[in-house]
């Protein structure tokens, strides 16, 4: 039973930060004690220099794409995908995915994630890099049109890899309301009631969607997400949902259903400004993504947070919106909770030992105190401040070094992918 020793301890429960031991056993937290209490062996000494928050969570994201990032740079979203990336998709290998999931995972445990909800195909891939690398992640092959073997592969998947080692969750992908047809989704809905899956979908994009909607389907954004029955399985991802209209939240405020907010790639594909702050009082939960490499171009939840919290306050000329506390939560236990993970997201006793270590013993951190924790990890943190990342009690990431990852063969690996896909 290891214990993270002395540190500065802050979760979404907590009005302020506290310093504590943090014991942890068989990949749970089994006690928060004083600090210098714990008398286990040392899984890290924080010596009261380092701040501990529950591990990130990147909850929408194509984490293949890192092998993309920088093909077709600001271009509108349907001519970005049309010319650019689908072309390059349609050329990709099991091979590849395997690179570029491994290229994201190496970035993002280096950034404090511990987590990630991805939609993509050759998935069975993205599942042994999950299970070699030490992360979790909550996985779905994206389903394109009326397809019965796509859904048989996104079937195969969950039947081999949901609830693996308590670290996947598995989800069906129908990809958007542009891609997947009315009566293809009502299907796809019935089969993961079925069996008891949850979905992972783009909601709502672009302006485009809500037109689709309205003008060919009739329908308002709720009233369709509940017809095609949508609502009701186990839990809902609804990536970026920008276009969902403030009247018709209160019907999606409900506990399986998860909005991930990606404002880099809103902000860089020119989509629009989510209604963060109708989210937040309507009781819409709300988790933080950065959707794949090449529409971000980084996988690094300290930018979004720290954007996230910014461009709402500009563009509604209000300081009160997007507050540090609520844009921590949202990267945090929001996104492990929409995730399928319910007992990761906070530090106490019987959560799953799923957390980030970070250095306060640096410029950015003078003048952080219990009181003012997110308002220093959103405003002024980096992820350059990570120094450790732990997931299931395991250092995964320790001062620019990897337990689990080869980061050499894995960045070779993937420049020799991209050099191909992109010649
Ligand atoms: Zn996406």
């Amino acid at each position: 039973m290891p214990a993270i020793r002395n540190a500065l301890i802050w979760d979404a429960g907590r009005d302020r930060a506290e310093y504590g031991d943090i014991v942890v056993k068989d990949g749970f937290i089994s006690s928060v004690t004083a600090p210098k209490e714990a008398k286990e062996p040392i899984l890290y000494d924080c010596k009261g220099k380092c701040l501990v928050l529950p591990g990130l969570v990147n909850a929408h994201t194509h984490v293949s794409m890192t092998l993309l990032r920088g093909l077709g740079e600001e271009l509108p979203l349907m001519e970005w995908l049309q010319k650019k990336i689908f072309p390059v998709e349609d050329r990709l290998t099991a091979q590849n995915i395997r690179s570029g999931a491994d290229l994201a995972i190496m970035e993002m445990l280096a950034a404090g994630v511990t987590c990630f909800a991805d939609m993509y195909y050759f998935m069975d891939e993205v599942a042994m890099s999950v299970l070699e690398s030490g992360i979790r992640a909550a996985l779905c092959r994206g389903l394109v049109g009326d397809d019965p073997v796509k859904l048989a592969e996104n079937l195969a998947l969950a039947e081999t890899y949901n609830g693996r080692e308590g670290r996947i969750t598995v989800q069906l992908g129908p990809h958007a309301t542009y891609t997947v047809q009315p009566s293809a989704l009502e299907q796809i809905a019935a089969t993961a009631r079925d069996k008891n899956l949850g979905i992972h979908f783009h909601w709502l994009e672009t302006k485009s969607e809500l037109d689709l909607l309205r003008n060919e389907y009739k329908t308002e954004p709720a009233d369709y997400l509940e017809k095609t029955g949508l609502l009701g399985v186990k839990e809902l991802i609804l990536a970026h949902c920008v276009w969902h209209p403030a009247e018709q939240l209160p019907a999606v405020a409900r506990d399986n259903v998860t909005f991930v907010h990606n404002p880099k790639s809103n902000m860089k594909l020119g989509s629009g400004y989510a209604p963060v702050r109708e989210f937040m009082s309507s009781g819409v939960r709300v988790a933080l993504g950065t959707d794949g490499a090449a529409s971000n171009n980084r996988l690094d939840l300290w930018d979004e947070m720290r954007f996230a919290a910014l461009i709402h306050k500009g563009y509604n000329l209000d300081p009160t919106i997007a507050g540090a506390r609520d844009i921590l939560k949202m990267a945090t236990v929001n996104g492990s909770y929409g995730a399928g993970f319910k007992d990761a997201g906070y530090i106490r006793a019987g959560q799953r030992a799923d957390m980030v270590i970070v250095d306060m013993d640096n410029p950015r951190y003078v003048g952080c105190d219990p009181g003012n924790v997110p308002e220093f990890v959103v405003y002024a943190g980096s992820s350059r401040d990570v120094r450790a990342t732990v997931v299931d009690g395991k250092v995964l990431y320790r001062d620019g070094e990897f337990a689990t990852l080869d980061s050499e063969k894995i960045l070779a690996a993937a420049s020799r992918d991209r050099r191909i896909l992109a010649g």
